[in-house]
């Protein structure tokens, strides 16, 4: 913490910046938490809410000239630790940066400021006809600005890419308040280096991303959501191969749950009923987005007999209601249950698809070594390579949670896969960036670091450390 002297001039400056309501601390702080999913009270020298960018550029200059250390914050739904903050650091939050400035149903974009709610841009496009098509658990929270700083991912990638497949164009401020501005608004501009892409995935630590550009969509005319069960690995990956072939462009998700998962989000206490028996190894939520309502449905229904009669299914429901579609994604998203296996850790790694059944016996191999009574369950976003595990070793104590991570992670190396998919680094997975990212390649991000952010002021210690 700093000296009293320090901390009064600190707060008169960043006052002056931003004005005097907008610079939260000692009791005014208590009153927040320090995160979406903590209680406890955040920590630190204080809390300014801008609500332009050059509001953000004057705080970074007091804090540049200061060697302030600044953490940035939007929905804090991050599941990585890039939010943490201590009593040492101030915070930014954008909360008040919420501004949809331009929405326009001919160039199918979207001009808004950071703070922006993700479902608030969904639901804005909507009313336009429109599809903002990132879509993710913390849609009620997560904003824009974290969205693109996270490069976050979600539940439709395999139609519309990850974030970074949505930004246009956006603005950021870097560490001695330099506002870059890169609002691009085209899809086409090869104009020599593409800036946005050092701010986008980059977790705050090259700059603040203050405004951005993202494409939309045009918005389906109709959904189609089934769920099917499977009797092995090997017919999952063809069955994905043919819905994405006969569907033509309209698979827009699909999730695969091993046994495990779908036994315990159907089984009391959980509240969601089982749709199809609980005896097969594995199974599919899948959905396609299409213009035509009755073409499409024919279409889904004609690709599924296919998969029948090839024997890639075993058994299958199609939604018939917006309903029976909200209760099959209810159990994809009914994560809550994990817990009841017994206290333990969520992963979120990234394989490619012919090597994924492969790297999930070594981890269960590795973890069968170790913890004999070990739970491993099983999710994720298979269209997009993507697995989500929650690990229960059975056991607590000293060294267990280092050791759960190595089971998962270290395997990662043989088959060329990533410890983040799409959670990002923080401060939780940093020991393991070795696994996925050659030295050199960290060397090269050391560097950027460097080069952007000399004094390490933002979001420092978030994926590497200065050389
Ligand atoms: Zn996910």
């Amino acid at each position: 913490m700093g000296s009293v002297a320090e901390d009064t001039d600190l707060i008169a400056a960043l006052q002056a910046a931003v004005g005097a309501d907008q610079v939260l601390h000692g009791e005014r702080l208590a009153e927040r938490p320090a995160g979406f999913w903590s209680r406890h009270a955040l920590q630190a020298r204080a809390l300014v809410r801008p609500a332009t960018t050059e509001e953000v550029s004057a705080i970074l200059k007091v804090c540049h000239q200061r060697r302030q250390p600044v953490i940035t914050h939007g929905g804090l739904t991050g599941l990585v630790g890039g939010a943490i903050c201590s009593a040492d650091d101030v915070v930014l939050s954008l909360e008040r940066m919420n501004q949809i400035e331009e929405l326009d149903p001919v160039d199918r974009l979207a001009r808004v400021q950071a703070g922006v709610i993700l479902q608030q841009l969904q639901e804005a496009a909507d009313a336009q006809d429109l599809l903002f098509p990132l879509d993710l658990g913390g849609r009620g929270s997560a904003t824009i600005g974290g969205n693109i700083s996270t490069n976050a991912g979600g539940n439709r990638v395999i139609r519309y890419g990850m974030t970074r497949d949505l930004v246009l164009g956006l603005e950021a401020v870097l560490a001695d308040g330099t506002v870059v501005s890169s609002m691009n608004q085209m899809i086409k501009n090869n104009t020599g280096y593409d800036l946005k892409q050092l701010f986008i995935g980059a977790e705050g630590t090259l700059g603040v991303v203050t405004r951005a550009v993202v494409k939309l969509s045009e918005k389906p005319r109709s959904q189609q959501t089934l769920f099917v069960a499977l009797n092995s690995f090997a017919e999952v990956k063809q069955f994905l191969k043919l819905m994405d072939a006969r569907l033509g462009g309209a698979l827009s998700a699909f999730e695969v749950m091993w046994q495990n998962f779908y036994r315990l989000v159907t089984t009391e206490p959980a509240t969601n009923q089982a749709p199809l028996s609980q005896n097969y190894p594995f199974y599919a939520l899948v959905e396609s987005m299409g213009g035509d309502p009755e073409a499409d449905q024919a279409r889904l229904e004609a690709a599924l007999a296919d998969a029948y009669e090839a024997g890639l299914i075993q058994d299958a429901v199609v939604a018939q209601s917006e309903a029976q579609r909200s209760a099959l994604w209810a159990m994809r998203d009914d994560v809550r249950q994990m817990g009841r296996v017994g206290p333990g850790s969520s992963f979120d790694v990234s394989v490619r698809l012919s090597r994924m059944e492969d790297y999930v016996n070594a981890v269960n191999a590795r973890l069968a070594a170790r913890f004999p009574d070990f739970t491993n369950i099983i999710f994720g976003h298979l269209g997009d390579g993507n697995l989500h595990f929650y690990v229960a070793p059975g056991q607590t104590g000293d060294g267990i949670k280092e050791a759960v991570e190595r089971a998962v992670y270290e395997p990662l190396a043989d088959y060329d896969g990533s410890i983040s998919a799409e959670h990002g680094i923080g401060l939780s997975k940093k020991a393991y960036l070795s696994l996925s990212r050659s030295a050199d390649e960290i060397r090269l991000m050391q560097t950027l670091k460097q080069a952007l952010d000399p004094h390490n002021l933002l979001n420092p210690g978030r994926i590497i450390d200065p050389a």
